[in-house]
C-alpha cells in the first residue's frame, strides 16, 4: 500500500464557506466559529488515476476508498473488515410493500453489529494517527460498543458515557471490550455535556460525534458501496431511523462526491425517520422549518434514536432535502417493535428497535404514495438487535414440553411423548390460497405459518384450487382474482354454487382496481377484500381471525 502521506485534503466550513489546510485537531472554523467542517479532496488527482478501475481490482471494506478518507498514512489504519455489507433484496417484504426495488444495505454484519462501526474504524485509525492514547466518547449505545472494540485492538484506552436509558448489555458490551463505563442518569443530550466536562477536566480527548469529520467521512463509504452495487447509479430514495443525522448527512455527501468525479448523477432523496418520542426533526421538517425545535425530555425506549437537540445537523438535512428531495416520518415504539417482530418473522431479519423505527416509517410513506412501487429503494438496516431487546416478545413465546413425567428419558414411553408433543400442535386451522404468483403465496404461507396454528395449502391456478377445497374442506380460503386461465371470479361462482363448499369463508386478495361491475359480482360472496402489495401482516391475520368467528 501507498502511503499517500501527499494526499491534499483541505476543510471548508460548512457555514461561511471559508477554506484550509486538513488538520487532524482543528474542530471550529476561524473565521466565523462554526462547528461542522467538511473534509474536501483532490478530485482532479483522482479522476487522473482512474479509480473506478482501480476499485474493482481493491478488497471489500471502507478503506477500499482510503484517497476520499482523511488518513495521511495507511499504516494508521485500524480495520475490522468493516463495510461491504451486504445489499439484501427484500423478498416477502417487497411483496407485502408492492415495492419492485427495496434493497436492505444490511448494516448489522459490522464486527459490532452496527453501522457504527464504519465510524469507530475511521475515528480510532485518526487517533491512532495523531498518537492519541485515550479519549471520551458520549453515546446511545453503538458508537461506545463500536469505539471500545476499535480502540482495544489501537491500545487507545476509552471513556464511555451512556444514557441511563440504554440497555445493560449494551453498557456491558463496552466494559467487555475494557472501557470504562459511566451511565449518566439523564438525556443523551445531558450525558454528552457530562462527557464534555469531564474529558475538559481530565484534558483528554473528546469525540465530537457527528460534528468530527471522521464521522461523516466514514458514513459516505455507504454511499459508495450502494452506487457501486448499483452499477453506478444512485437510488431514488436513502432511508435510516435518524438519531443525530450523521447517516444521511454522510451519504449525501458521498453522492455528492461520486457526481463531482462523474460517477453518478444525483443524491438520492433522504426518507427519515424518527421515534416518535423524540423526533424534533421530523416536527421541524413537517412544519416546513429549517431550524428544530429540540425535545428537552425524549418520551421513547428506543435509546439509540434519543438526540433531542439536532442543532445544526438538521439544517444541513433541511438543505440537502430541499434540493434533492425527501420525506420524513415518525413511528411510535409500538409501531417499531411490531415492524421488528414482522421482519423478523418474514424476511429473517433481526434489527435492532432504532432499525426497526426506520422500517415502521418506511411502511407509512409507501402506504401515503410517498415512495412508488418502482422507485429504487435503498434502506440502512443499521443494526442488529443483539440479545438485548427483552420485550420485544409476549410471554408466550416459548412452548413446553415436559417429559420427566412420562418417565426417564432413556426408555421414553411414546404415548407420553405424544400426548406431550399434542400440546404444542393443536387447534390447527386449515387455509387453501389459490395464488399463481409464487412471491405472493409464499407471502402469505409466511405469515401464515408463524402465527398460530395455520395450515396452508397451495394451488397455482382455479381448477386446481376447487380440486384442493374439495378435498381439504379448508376454515377459510384465499383467493387471487388474476390468473391466467379460469380467473378469481370464477372460481368463486363454482366454489359459491356448490352446496358443499359454499358456507366455507373466502377471502380475496387482488393486485386490481376493481370497476364498480366486478365488486358487484364480488358482493355477498366474500368476505374479505384485500389489496396485493399494500397490507401488513396484521391486516391479513386479523381478516382471518374476523372470518374463522
Ligand atoms: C446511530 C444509530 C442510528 C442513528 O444514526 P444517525 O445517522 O447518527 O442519526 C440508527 N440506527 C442505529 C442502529 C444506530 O446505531
Ligand atoms: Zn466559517
Amino acid at each position: 500500500m501507498d502511503t499517500s502521506s501527499t494526499k491534499k485534503i483541505e476543510l471548508h466550513c460548512t457555514n461561511c464557506g471559508y477554506v484550509m489546510n486538513y488538520v487532524s485537531r482543528q474542530t471550529t472554523c476561524p473565521q466565523c466559529g462554526e462547528n461542522i467542517l467538511e473534509a474536501h479532496y483532490d478530485m482532479e488527482v483522482i479522476r487522473r488515476a482512474d479509480w473506478q478501475k482501480q476499485l474493482a481490482t481493491r478488497k471489500p471494506g471502507i478503506w477500499r476508498y482510503h484517497e476520499l478518507l482523511p488518513l495521511r498514512n495507511l499504516d494508521n489504519i485500524i480495520t475490522m473488515g468493516e463495510g461491504g455489507t451486504p445489499m439484501l433484496k427484500a423478498r416477502n417484504l417487497s411483496s407485502m410493500l408492492g415495492l419492485k426495488n427495496l434493497y436492505i444495505k444490511d448494516e448489522r454484519q459490522g464486527p459490532t453489529g452496527s453501522f457504527k462501526d464504519r465510524q469507530a474504524s475511521v475515528a480510532i485509525s485518526v487517533l491512532n494517527e495523531m498518537g492519541i492514547d485515550e479519549a471520551v466518547v458520549a453515546s446511545t449505545g453503538n458508537v461506545a460498543i463500536a469505539y471500545s472494540a476499535y480502540a482495544a485492538r489501537a491500545g487507545i484506552k476509552m471513556w464511555t458515557f451512556f444514557t441511563s436509558q440504554v440497555p445493560g448489555e449494551k453498557m456491558r458490551e463496552a466494559a467487555l471490550y475494557g472501557s470504562e463505563v459511566i451511565k449518566v442518569t439523564g438525556t443523551y443530550d445531558e450525558t454528552k455535556a457530562v462527557a464534555a466536562r469531564f474529558a475538559e477536566a481530565r484534558s483528554i480527548f473528546l469525540d465530537r460525534g457527528i460534528k468530527s469529520i471522521a464521522a461523516i467521512e466514514s458514513m459516505k463509504t455507504m454511499a459508495y458501496e450502494i452506487a457501486e452495487d448499483l452499477n453506478w447509479r444512485t437510488p431514488d430514495w436513502f432511508i435510516q431511523g435518524v438519531s443525530g443525522g450523521m447517516g444521511p448527512i454522510g451519504v449525501a455527501k458521498g453522492f455528492r462526491e461520486l457526481m463531482d468525479l462523474g460517477m453518478v448523477d444525483k443524491i438520492p432523496a433522504i426518507g427519515m425517520v424518527q421515534s416518535a418520542g423524540c423526533a424534533p426533526m421530523i416536527e421541524a421538517f413537517k412544519a416546513g422549518q429549517r431550524i428544530a425545535i429540540p425535545v428537552e425530555n425524549p418520551q421513547t425506549l428506543i435509546a439509540t434514536l434519543s438526540t433531542g437537540r439536532p442543532g445544526r445537523a438538521y439544517e444541513l438535512l433541511w438543505d440537502i432535502m430541499q434540493k434533492w428531495g425527501g420525506a420524513a416520518e415518525s413511528a411510535t415504539d409500538e409501531e417499531a417493535f411490531e415492524a421488528m417482530r414482522l421482519l423478523a418473522r418474514v424476511d429473517g431479519l433481526s434489527v435492532e428497535p432504532a432499525t426497526a423505527v426506520m422500517f415502521a416509517g418506511l411502511f407509512k410513506m409507501v402506504r401515503n404514495g410517498t415512495i412508488k412501487p418502482d422507485d429504487v429503494v435503498v434502506v440502512n438496516c443499521s443494526g442488529h438487535t443483539f440479545p438485548v431487546e427483552k420485550h420485544i416478545l409476549d410471554d408466550q413465546w416459548e412452548r413446553q414440553v415436559d417429559v420427566s413425567k412420562a418417565g426417564r428419558t432413556i426408555s421414553l414411553p411414546e404415548e407420553g411423548l405424544l400426548s406431550a408433543l399434542e400440546q404444542v400442535d393443536k387447534a390447527v386451522r386449515r387455509v387453501v390460497v389459490i395464488e399463481d404468483n409464487d412471491d405472493a403465496a409464499r407471502l402469505i404461507s409466511r405469515i401464515l405459518q408463524t402465527r398460530g396454528q395455520y395450515k396452508v395449502e397451495i394451488a397455482t391456478n382455479g381448477p386446481q384450487g376447487i380440486e384442493l377445497v374439495r378435498q381439504v374442506k379448508p376454515d377459510v380460503i384465499i383467493c387471487d382474482l388474476m390468473m391466467p386461465g379460469m380467473d378469481g371470479f370464477q372460481v368463486i361462482d363454482i366454489l359459491k354454487s356448490n352446496p358443499e363448499l359454499d358456507e366455507i369463508p373466502v377471502i380475496v386478495l387482488t393486485a386490481k382496481e376493481l370497476t364498480p361491475r366486478e365488486r358487484d359480482r364480488l358482493s355477498g360472496q366474500i368476505d374479505t377484500l384485500l389489496q396485493k402489495g399494500s397490507f401488513l401482516d396484521e391486516e391479513l391475520l386479523q381478516s382471518i381471525i374476523r372470518t374463522l368467528q
